[in-house]
């Protein structure tokens, strides 16, 4: 498929600039129309480990595909120099796409990397993707807010830099403010997560969901409760990305997978 950008009024991915772009947590079809048609602009495409292939495919031939990818426990580019690679690129000239899993502002260090370009002096626009949570959430059939269920809900993470639980969350405020809680990166410290919350008052038989590679064929979903993940009963074949909801929502069952 060939986007006519001026059918949309889509901006020009100038030479020399750097686009910041959501791809998306898996499933071509969440792509934006803005980011099928940077991908069919840039020179360069600079991806994430996230990023899925049948995304990739989308860009146009010729292009150069370089994987930055970051992952939690195996050797990856550091930060500084995933952005020195940026403005490297656009400095030489190209038309740089930067592509991220999801949404490049949720969870996602865009904002360091457009600090960065920023400080550099390099012209560059964020397109937002669709984010995991919200997604993999709609994909499970779960709705985010639910009217008489949750008028709250709260996108967390559950990593942080240093590999611990992050130390700036207060768990009860959260347990007492969100109904529905969406903990990304939550797989290494879900025990800990599900005790900090029963700490904090929420009930032992709240569904704890868990979604593997939301979005995509291989899609999984497990349920528990809390006070199981808390126990640390929790299967050990989940494979990432996995990103976990907990509280008592719905679950509609006429979703298709
Ligand atoms: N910027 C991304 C999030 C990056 S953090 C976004 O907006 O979606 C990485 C975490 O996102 C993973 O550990 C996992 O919790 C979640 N995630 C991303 N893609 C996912 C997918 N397809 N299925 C389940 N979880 C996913």
């Amino acid at each position: 498929m060939k986007i006519d950008p001026s059918h949309f009024g889509f901006p020009e991915f100038s030479a020399g600039s750097v686009w910041l772009v959501g791809a998306g947590p898996g499933d071509p079809g969440l792509l934006s129309l803005l980011a099928l048609h940077a991908l069919q602009q840039a020179d360069e495409v600079i991806y994430d480990a996230l990023v899925d292939a049948r995304v990739l495919r989308l860009a146009q031939t010729g292009a150069v595909l370089t994987s930055a990818g970051k992952r939690g426990g195996r050797p990856s580019p550091q930060q500084p120099d995933i952005s020195r690679l940026l403005i490297a690129r656009a400095r030489a000239g190209s038309r740089v796409l930067r592509l991220k899993g999801g949404d490049p502002f949720v969870f996602g260090r865009g904002g360091e990397e457009a600090l960065a370009l920023e400080d550099a002096g390099i012209p560059y626009r964020v397109v937002p993707g669709i984010t995991a949570g919200i997604a993999g959430l709609a994909y499970a059939g779960i709705p985010a807010t639910q009217r008489g269920a949750n008028s709250a809900v709260a996108f967390v993470t559950g990593y942080a830099s240093s590999g611990a639980l992050p130390a700036d969350i207060d768990w009860h405020a959260l347990a007492k403010g969100a109904p529905l809680i969406v903990v990304y990166m939550a797989m290494n410290h879900l025990a800990l997560i599900a005790a900090k919350l029963l700490e904090a008052g929420r009930g032992r038989d709240e569904p704890v969901i868990i979604i593997s590679k939301a979005t995509t064929p291989q899609q999984r979903i497990v349920e528990l409760d809390l006070a199981k993940a808390a126990a640390g009963a929790i299967p050990a074949d989940i494979e990432p990305p996995a990103l976990v909801a907990i509280g008592r929502t719905i679950r509609l069952k006429g979703v298709s997978a």
